[in-house]
């Protein structure tokens, strides 16, 4: 793959060509934006192009075909360093980063990028879902990241800054990613084969993304689909806590199985869904310009239903959905670091309702 195929990141490479230009590559870097368009990719080939063997470093392209090119594709380079959060886990263990009680500072990240290169050139680490960084994950990284190993490069990946510790934050350069756009979405849909089945049209797929591949690949379950639509139509009545419609998510949450981790996944991607909703209400209340290549198309008609029962002022409508996005963030914050539970959906669902109806949670 070369850099032309990973869209929409044009800036980003700017900046590092630039940087790489004036030597000028700093030692600790935060990538933020949506999940699933494209960062970990982007921080693997600018790796590729940092080791490659063949094309000097000034360049930073890649040739792909040098034995180091090779191993960071097989992702088994011995001189890139790859973390992510085990699926079982609420938080990246401190353990990946200073190893164990017996073993600590021997082993583990912050041991692993101070030693030499193997193969010459620099040592990088990649931590994919900084957003699960604890204090102690991260007050144990703060020596690397004050003192990096000379030619050394840290990359952090997250969903947004606000996420991050600031004491990440502060000692990191900050590189933003947009969004992709549907139409680029559907582009990569078609050119790889990460929908395996063609249940769902990848034109459907792609307009209800919302630019982002792994939010596409979630509805190609259609199941997920079809939970999403009924969803839509039980949050634009207004009152999501009635009916028993808990019942019904729970009912979804548990059709992942007995595996706590891919319940806990789809407890988040209700909120999620729940949260597009309430954004695509919000941005019309508000008059914000929508940018159709951008937003899900299919939830217009849901929102202009809730729209239309919606009797108060129309400001008072954006606050609201305002609080709903918050009051189902801070469900998902309880999800994650506690696991779920019934209740927990219940009361979200209930408290949407009681917002919905004018009586806003104190902030
Ligand atoms: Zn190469």
């Amino acid at each position: 793959m070369s850099w032309d195929e990973i869209v929409n990141h044009k800036p980003a490479l700017e900046r590092f060509r630039r940087s790489v230009d004036r030597n000028r590559l700093a030692s600790t870097y935060l990538f933020v934006g949506p999940e699933g368009i494209g960062k970990r990719t982007f921080a693997l080939k600018l790796s590729e192009a940092l080791l490659c063997e063949q094309n000097p470093e000034s360049q930073l392209q890649p040739c792909g075909a040098c034995p180091s090119c090779q191993q960071i594709r097989a992702q088994t380079h011995p001189d890139l360093i790859l973390i992510s959060k085990p699926k079982d886990k609420a938080f990246i263990p401190v353990e990946t980063f200073i190893g164990d009680k017996e073993h600590r500072r021997q082993v583990g990240l912050c041991h692993d990028i101070g030693l030499k290169p193997f193969r010459g050139g620099r040592k990088i680490a990649i931590i994919d879902d900084a957003d699960f960084l604890n204090q102690e994950g991260a007050n144990s990284l703060l020596k690397t990241l004050e003192e990096p190993p000379p030619n050394s490069v840290l990359i952090l990946i997250g969903t947004s800054e606000q996420r991050q510790l600031s004491t990440i934050v502060s000692r990191s350069q900050v590189v933003r990613f947009e969004a992709l756009t549907n139409p680029q979405v559907l582009s990569i849909l078609e050119r790889t084969s990460l929908v395996e089945s063609d249940e769902v049209p990848l034109e459907t797929l792609a307009q209800s993304s919302e630019g982002s591949v792994s939010r596409a690949l979630k509805l190609s379950d259609p199941e997920t689909l079809e939970f999403r639509r009924i969803l839509f139509s039980q949050l634009a009545g207004l009152d999501p806590g009635q009916n028993n419609f808990s019942k019904t998510v729970i009912g979804f949450i548990d059709g992942a199985g007995k595996d706590s981790a891919k319940k806990r996944e789809r407890t988040v991607l209700a909120g999620d869904f729940s949260i597009s909703f309430y954004r695509h209400w919000y941005m019309n209340l508000s008059g914000a310009q929508q940018d159709d290549a951008r937003v899900d198309l299919s939830i217009n008609p849901y929102v202009e239903d809730a729209i239309g029962t919606w009797e108060d002022e129309i400001n008072v409508g954006a606050m609201v959905a305002a609080q709903c996005i918050e009051r189902t963030i801070e469900m998902q914050g309880q999800v994650l670091r506690f696991a779920g539970s019934a209740n927990v959906i219940d009361t979200w669902l209930r408290d949407l309702g009681r917002i919905c109806r004018g009586k806003f949670v104190e902030a």
